[in-house]
C-alpha cells in the first residue's frame, strides 16, 4: 500500500519532501525524493527518502514494499548518473547505531575508497 499523504508535522525530511525546507534535490520518483546530505561524507553522499513518513527501513518495508524497493532503484539511478559503478547503501536504524533523523533514509555513498566494517 502506498500512503503518500502520511506526513509528520515535526519531521525534517517530510519538510524537505514538501519543499517547506530547502534541499539539494537530485532525483525524484513517484514514491521517493533524493537530496544531497548536508554533511557529505563522500564525493557523492545522497539521501533517498520515501515521500511518506515511516520511521525506519523495516517500517517502510512492512508498510509500503514498493516504496522500499524504489529507494534502492532510485539510489542506483543516482549512482549511475554520477558515474559510480561502486557504491555503498546504508540504513541506520536506531539512535544506538547513529540514526538521527527518524524518517526512513537510504544513504548512498560513493566516489572514494571505503573500509569494512564501518565504524
Ligand atoms: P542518520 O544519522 O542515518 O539519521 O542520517 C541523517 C543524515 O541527515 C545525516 O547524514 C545528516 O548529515 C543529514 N542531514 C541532516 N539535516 C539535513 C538537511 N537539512 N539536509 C540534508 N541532509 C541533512
Amino acid at each position: 500500500m502506498s500512503d503518500t499523504s502520511a506526513v509528520e508535522s515535526d519531521c525534517l525530511f517530510c519538510k524537505i519532501v514538501s519543499g517547506e525546507i530547502p534541499g539539494e534535490i537530485v532525483h525524484v520518483t513517484e514514491r521517493t525524493v533524493a537530496f544531497r546530505d548536508i554533511n557529505g561524507q563522500a564525493p557523492t553522499h545522497v539521501l533517498v527518502v520515501p515521500r511518506a513518513h515511516y520511521p525506519n527501513a523495516a517500517a517502510l518495508a512492512a508498510g509500503d514494499p514498493e516504496a522500499s524497493a524504489e529507494l534502492v532503484t532510485a539510489a542506483a539511478a543516482v549512482a549511475a548518473a554520477e558515474g559510480h559503478d561502486d557504491y555503498r547503501l546504508v540504513f541506520n536504524t536506531g539512535a544506538g547505531v547513529g540514526q538521527t533523523v527518524f524518517h526512513t533514509h537510504l544513504h548512498l555513498l560513493a566516489g572514494r575508497a571505503m573500509t569494512w566494517p564501518p565504524g
